[in-house]
């Protein structure tokens, strides 16, 4: 089988796991982060980079992608594996929460949702067979079910509606999904922040035996202690023998408590785009280069770290790059950025594997 989970060790005090997940562009270590390429490149980053910050799988967004170049291009070019250089494994999401969030003149109904291009002002109709006909043609090795993201503040007969027309649209992915072999479709689970409507949903789609769950409808404007509930009440519904990402989840507490519930999969856009305001993140906590404190600093970054980066420039000459708004300034920091949440689920993946999860990061879990 193409997309298989394998268990490598458990934790024996949460259900923290260390795992492999095997696709057609090569096995993906979990728990893992994932960087976000958003329009076909990780931005400021080149894959050489990627790779050199232990990047294992991707990401793309189909809106984004759908917008500008359009599918048809990078299907012309090969799938976007070939478009953007990039050999490892990819993962599209469906388009749907940038619908959702970022698009004007929306309107929803059963049907998909109908919205204005940013790009020259055509009604684009996206619909689950057009958002999986898409990711079809871009041909991520794991691609997203179109689901309905509601705001953090959707009522909760919102959140019902929502329930229900994610699983009735997952249905319609799965009739549309040509190329099963090839790209492994996830569903996933919605339900806002109430329990019974999470699990209704988890158990719906269970249903559809698909390759890989995602927890989404978090991080869209809650408290985090209410989507710390949110995953560990969702994730242990979520079948055993399959890879379960927590979308748009990137910090390093959050990822501690989701990886305790059994989460293996992480994606956020928080390292570039720190990254191009001239921030890092030090041991998950954020430092703003441009600061006259580091201006004759000239120690590395972080010390600790091993990425290129902190291997040869002091934060006096990171300082100087920011404050001249050198472009070089903004590639080292979102470098060190990615380098810094790829190591962080590394290190968590060896404790795993090492029994110590609780012992090191255990302190996250308070
Ligand atoms: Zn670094």
């Amino acid at each position: 089988m193409v997309f298989q989970y394998s268990l490598i060790a458990s934790c024996t005090k949460t259900r923290a796991r260390a795992g492999v997940f095997s696709t057609p562009h090569g096995e993906v270590e979990t728990p893992r982060f994932m960087p976000v390429g958003t329009v076909g490149t990780v931005k400021g980053i080149t894959p050489a980079q990627l790779q050199s910050a232990h990047a294992q799988m991707i990401l793309g967004n189909t809106y984004h992608l759908h917008i500008q170049p359009g599918e048809e291009i990078i299907e012309k070019a090969g799938g976007l594996h070939n478009f953007m250089g990039w050999q490892q494994p990819i993962l599209t999401d469906s388009g749907g929460f940038q619908v959702f969030s970022l698009a004007d003149l929306r309107q929803i109904t059963d049907d998909g949702v109908k919205f204005r291009s940013p790009k020259d002002g055509r009604i684009i109709n996206m619909t689950p067979e057009n958002s999986i006909r898409i990711q079809n043609s871009l041909g991520a090795d794991v691609i997203m079910a179109f689901d309905e993201c509601p705001p953090a503040t959707a009522t909760k007969e919102e959140v019902v509606k929502a329930v229900k027309r994610t699983t009735a649209w997952l249905e319609r992915c799965i009739s549309a999904h040509k190329k099963p072999e090839q790209q492994a479709l996830f569903g996933i689970v919605q339900g806002g922040i109430y329990p019974e409507l999470r699990t209704q949903s988890a158990k719906e789609l269970i249903e559809f035996n698909l390759p890989g769950y995602a927890i989404g409808g978090v991080s869209v404007g809650e408290k985090p202690e209410l989507i710390h509930q949110i995953v560990q009440w969702t994730t242990p519904l979520l079948p055993s023998n399959k890879p379960r990402y927590l979308m748009g989840v990137g910090s390093y507490k959050e990822m501690v408590v989701a990886i305790a519930s059994g989460i293996d999969l992480f994606d956020c856009v928080i390292p570039t785009r720190l990254g191009r305001h001239g921030a890092a993140l030090v041991q998950g906590e954020r430092i703003n280069l441009k600061n006259a404190q580091y201006k004759e600093d000239f120690t590395p970054l972080d010390p600790e770290c091993d990425c290129y980066t902190c291997k040869n420039f002091t934060r006096a000459y990171l300082n100087h790059l920011i404050r001249a708004k050198e472009m070089l300034g903004y590639i080292l920091l979102s470098l060190h950025n990615i380098y810094e949440l790829i190591n962080f689920t590394r290190k968590i993946r060896q404790a795993i594997i090492n029994d110590s999860f609780v012992e090191e990061f255990g302190h996250y879990l308070n």
